[in-house]
């Protein structure tokens, strides 16, 4: 078994703390590797060797920081299969997934290495005679990441990648099930050539190794994602050091399915975005909104499709639903199950823990659809599992109010063959993401993604908008008329 210390400076230090934990294969129980128990001082080491790798890294060239990565994307490609075998292992995301998770990876790492070259600022005019004006991006400084656990490497790779095309040096927490696969990552990293204390991390729980992180004053901003209590907690620890701080966080996304919309799609698309990563997307669909003149017949066909989707160890390739993460993930969804029928929603299939022969070395949950009312508790809080709720609607309206009441907005679907309706949708969901005849996963890494309302606080991570979370923009005058030349005092002569 692989027994890791804190990556930083590019070397793998002990902890400060003589306390480890392991992580593990949700599917087997299996404990894949040992990582420490980090403390506030493991991350002030980390912070040392970011601040001391900064000005080097903050000098080197755009384009050459991006030849770095994608000299990172090419290891990538070439240990894709191990990787995201290790994705799946370690986080319990079937297969297909595994590999998406690292295919994503890559993805991001390409297109932001040729980032390198744009980087883009502006320039425009002055008030001024013989005066130039222009605005270029500078890094922060030393970031913070911190990520959950539910794309182990993409998520990483999106914050990791921006914030170094960017010129940033990075302080790292990986949520504590999916520590092994940033290991990995940082392997890959010290591989392609990046230099040693460009990125560190660090490994342990929230309440030291993430506190720090947040409150560390030469941490000059923080990258998070996560839930909304913990992103509460880290808004209101952060404002009081008014560090700069992007959130990105729950979702309780919609799919709207009008009497016009081609069922057999818009069931495709339900299914792969509901039980899809077991439910543990921030975009899963977990709530579908369905108008009344096709209810019966995409309820019935929803039922049957979900109970014939076979639960397992996802390294099967068969295998449609792997395991959740954790015995706490699945008590708390099982808690969720409860509530609902405590609060009179009917069970239309599923709602049970899998048990018997490999499933009870595991935590196996069956796909479950709730037949519901809009405003219980399972059709408005994220559940974070493969449990959906299905409510019936009169009117593309009613479906619309349904889909908006609700406090989160990462991402939203509608399925209709009318083009008007489609296109007013994308107007009045509240969501950063709205797709048209397609489920509500599936972001592609060159495009804003993000949420409106409690999902986050207005950034966008993927596309050129990640720069606005890792870079600050410098503002330049350049004057070359050769005399004290006053903004808004002697500007008047035309
Ligand atoms: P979480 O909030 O429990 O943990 C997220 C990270 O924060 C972990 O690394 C955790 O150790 C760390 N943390 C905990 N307490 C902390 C503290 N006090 N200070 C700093 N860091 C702390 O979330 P999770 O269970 O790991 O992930 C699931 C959640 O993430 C869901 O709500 C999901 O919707 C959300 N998510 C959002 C996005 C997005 O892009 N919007 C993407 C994936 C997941």
């Amino acid at each position: 078994m692989q027994q890791y210390g804190q990556f930083i400076g590019g070397e793998w230090a002990p902890s400060s703390s003589k306390r480890t934990f392991d992580t593990q294969n949700p599917a087997t129980g299996e404990v894949l590797a040992t990582f420490p128990q980090g403390t506030r001082d493991d991350v002030r080491r980390a912070i040392d060797a970011a601040e001391a790798a900064l000005p080097k890294w903050r000098s080197t060239p755009a384009p050459r920081r991006g030849e770095l990565l994608l000299e990172a994307a090419r290891i990538m490609r070439v240990r894709k299969r191990e990787l995201g075998e290790l994705v799946t292992k370690e986080m319990g995301k079937v297969i297909a997934e595994g590999l998406g998770d690292v295919q994503e990876s890559i993805d991001f790492l390409e297109y932001i290495a040729g980032e390198g070259r744009r980087l883009l600022g502006e320039t425009t005019t002055s008030e001024l005679r013989s005066r130039f004006s222009m605005w270029v991006r500078r890094p922060k400084g030393v970031v913070g990441c911190i990520t959950p656990w539910n794309f182990p490497t993409a998520i990483p790779t999106w914050k990791i990648g921006a914030a170094l095309v960017s010129g940033n040096t990075v302080v790292f927490k990986p949520a504590s099930y999916t520590p092994l696969c940033v290991a990995k990552l940082a392997e890959v990293y010290a591989e392609a050539g990046l230099p040693p204390g460009v990125l560190n991390v660090v490994t342990g729980p929230g309440s030291s190794v993430g506190n720090e992180i947040v409150e560390n004053p030469r941490v000059r901003h923080v990258s998070f994602t996560g839930g909304v209590p913990t992103g509460i907690d880290v808004y209101a620890r952060a404002a009081k050091l008014l560090k700069s701080i992007e959130l990105e966080l729950g979702g309780k996304n919609p799919v709207i399915v009008m009497d016009d919309a081609n069922l057999d799609l818009a069931l495709e698309g339900v299914l792969f975005g509901a039980f899809g990563t077991a439910g543990q997307r921030c975009t899963a669909t977990s709530r579908l909104i369905v108008h009344e003149a096709v209810y019966d017949e995409v309820v019935g066909k929803l039922v049957d499709r979900t109970r014939a989707l076979k639960v397992g160890n996802g390294m099967d390739p068969k295998v449609d639903v792997g395991p959740v993460v954790s015995k706490e993930q699945e008590r708390a969804i099982l808690d969720y199950v409860r509530i609902g029928l405590e609060e009179g929603a009917k069970l239309l299939v599923g709602g049970e823990k899998l048990t018997g022969g490999a499933y009870d070395r595991g935590f196996f949950l069956e796909p479950t659809v709730f037949e519901a009312r809009h405003g219980m508790r399972v059709t408005k809080e994220e559940i974070f599992g493969p449990v959906l709720s299905v409510m019936k609607v009169p009117s593309y309206e009613a479906a619309v109010k349904v889909a908006n009441d609700v406090e989160y907005g990462l991402s939203s679907s509608i399925y209709t063959r009318n083009v008007n309706l489609a296109m007013k949708a994308i107007e009045v969901l509240e969501a950063g993401i709205t797709y048209v005849n397609a489920p509500t996963i599936g972001a592609e890494c060159h495009m804003p993604f993000g949420g409106v309302k409690d999902t986050g606080n207005g950034h966008r991570e993927g596309g050129w908008t990640a720069y606005d979370i890792f870079s600050e923009p410098k503002t330049v005058y350049i004057d070359y008329s050769g005399a004290l030349q006053k903004a808004q005092i002697d500007n008047a002569e035309y």
